[in-house]
């Protein structure tokens, strides 16, 4: 058993942006002003995260056989995370978003899942040494439910913590996963998904997360942007906020991920829930004073150089 690792089980997109004055009409050709192409994918997000840090981080994940493909595993590889689990499928294409951005910063996505809606049951069966013998898994919404819970089914067996943050969030998710879940974290309209609770201010959060922890998990755990986060636990009547520090966000794409990332790899490391999200809090709060979603994250030595 590796006792740090971390085992992404998710998504992995190629991000096509073009920045235009303003979106086509149906039918209509309008131009673009720039364009800039990245690698996204919440599981691929968290795993960057995670390994800009230092942490040991694998990916259980496919892409089609397509430039894409190669170009994310590249970039994965590049960033740390071991990519050995992450296949090619000759059913579909590398999964891309192709999102326009407009003047007023406005944009309009279309996002086409390929490979990733391949990563079945019989995929995490396939990588089930990797699972168990890690210290916790990883999943988020963005693939088929099935693969997630039989991901999480082997963790379980093989006392492997289980961390789900199910964005982007769907009203019908089967919510009987959370039984087999140790920590979910999901920001304000995630937590309104799960528990029906209309998320307003931080008192409606802090009846979310309650009831988050009464669906199963041992602890839950909810972003708030600037608001800061909230932290609620089994067993224990307080909940905890911690705070945000105040930054000059330019682009806050990606920060949650950034948040379930970092988390995740003070938490392998020994470090204590509450210590591990004021960590996390700190971290993607740097990551939305930069643009862009994986090249917004910083690395370890970035971070020790601002706080030398
Ligand atoms: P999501 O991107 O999933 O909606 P949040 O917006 O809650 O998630 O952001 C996740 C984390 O990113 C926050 O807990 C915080 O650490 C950081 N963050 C996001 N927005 C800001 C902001 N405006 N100022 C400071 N930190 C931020």
């Amino acid at each position: 058993m590796s006792s740090d690792r971390i085992v992404v089980l998710g998504s992995i997109v190629q991000d096509l942006v073009s920045y235009t004055d303003r979106f086509p009409r149906p039918g209509e050709s309008v131009r673009g002003n720039d364009f800039k192409s990245g690698s996204g994918g919440k599981g691929a997000n968290q795993a960057v995260a995670a390994a800009r840090l230092g942490a040991n981080v694998a990916m259980i994940g496919l892409v089609g056989e397509d430039m894409f493909g190669d170009s994310n595993i590249k970039g994965l590889t590049e960033n740390g995370v071991d990519t050995s689990c992450v296949g090619k499928t000759k059913e579909s294409h590398t999964a891309t978003a192709t999102i326009t951005v407009n003047k007023e910063a406005e944009n309009s996505i279309v996002v086409t899942l390929g490979a990733n809606l391949f990563l079945t049951p019989e995929v995490a069966d396939a990588n089930s040494s990797i699972i168990s013998n890690s210290k916790m898994v990883m999943c988020q919404g963005e693939i088929d439910e099935k693969g997630n819970r039989r991901a999480f089914e082997i963790a379980r067996k093989n006392k492997v913590i289980t961390f789900l943050n199910p964005a982007p969030g769907d009203a019908n998710m089967d919510k009987t996963i959370l039984d087999l879940v140790d920590i979910i974290c999901t920001n304000e309209n995630e937590a309104e998904f799960i528990t029906g609770i209309p998320q307003n201010n931080v008192e409606d959060a802090k009846k979310a997360a309650v009831e988050m922890v009464k669906m199963g998990p041992q602890h839950a755990i909810i972003t708030l942007g600037a608001k800061g986060v909230l932290l609620a636990s089994k067993g224990h009547n307080e909940i905890e906020h911690i705070s945000v520090d105040n930054v000059e966000a330019i682009d806050t794409t990606g920060a949650g991920d950034c948040f379930c990332g970092t988390f995740a790899a003070h938490h392998v490391a020994g470090v204590s829930m509450i210590d591990s999200i004021r960590s996390a809090a700190k971290i993607a709060a740097l990551s939305v004073t930069r643009h862009g979603t994986q090249s917004s994250y910083w690395k370890l030595d970035e971070i020790k150089e601002k706080h030398a």
